[in-house]
């Protein structure tokens, strides 16, 4: 017989932003089965919610699959029960972010860089994004990273979407950094001025 451990499940109700949606999953499976990279997920929504109850924390903070999550709403039109599954993936991926867990560490490394550039220039540089992504786990790795990706770095120079010099800040670049900032302060940006 299993012995099921409710307190993860009850941290997530607590902590998690929709986490107490999952109490209404019936594990139908709809989700799962409508979800577009449930192939690559090394577990499904519906998988997800059933492990939470069993009180399996490190498996689902550090699951690929909360940080998969694209976005496109198929769960959440589906789901019989009306669950925001969408919402609940978001939740525990940042939650997992906030507790020290990166299920997908470059996902967050390209992530953060990402968010450093749209705070600093209000739009992104391409050529400094590559080159702190590429160089994030050091110089060697980042030389192999650069030599992998140099073929569509040259394609994206000869059709401009790379250009030569230093992208500069858009204008009215102190006044996205403000919204940036309110965002943060409401616990809904991940921006910083660091
Ligand atoms: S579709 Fe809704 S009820 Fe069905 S398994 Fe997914 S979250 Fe649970
Ligand atoms: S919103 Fe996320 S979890 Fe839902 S179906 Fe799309 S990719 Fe899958």
């Amino acid at each position: 017989m299993t012995n099921y451990d409710s307190s993860f499940a009850r941290e997530v109700f607590e902590n998690v932003d929709y986490g107490e949606e999952i109490k209404m999953c019936m594990q139908c499976g709809v989700c799962a089965a409508s979800c577009p990279l449930s192939m690559q997920m090394d577990y499904s929504p519906r998988k997800i919610f059933l492990m939470i109850r069993a009180g399996k924390r490190e498996e689902v903070l550090n699951s690929n699959a909360i940080m998969l999550c694209t976005s496109c709403y198929s769960c959440k039109v589906r789901c019989p029960r009306g669950i925001p599954v969408i919402d609940v993936m978001h939740g525990l991926a940042n939650y997992a972010i906030r507790q020290g867990y990166v299920p997908r560490k470059y996902t967050a490394t390209f992530g953060s860089e990402f968010w450093k550039q749209i705070y600093r220039l209000g739009r992104i540089d391409e050529k400094d994004l590559s080159r702190r992504y590429f160089f994030s786990d050091g110089f060697v790795q980042g030389i192999k990273n650069t030599l992998e990706m140099v073929d569509m770095g040259i394609t994206m120079f000869l059709h401009r979407r790379m250009k030569p010099l230093p992208e500069r800040p858009i204008k009215g670049i102190k006044g996205l950094r403000k919204m940036l900032d309110k965002a943060a302060q409401m616990g809904k940006g991940g921006a910083s001025a660091s």
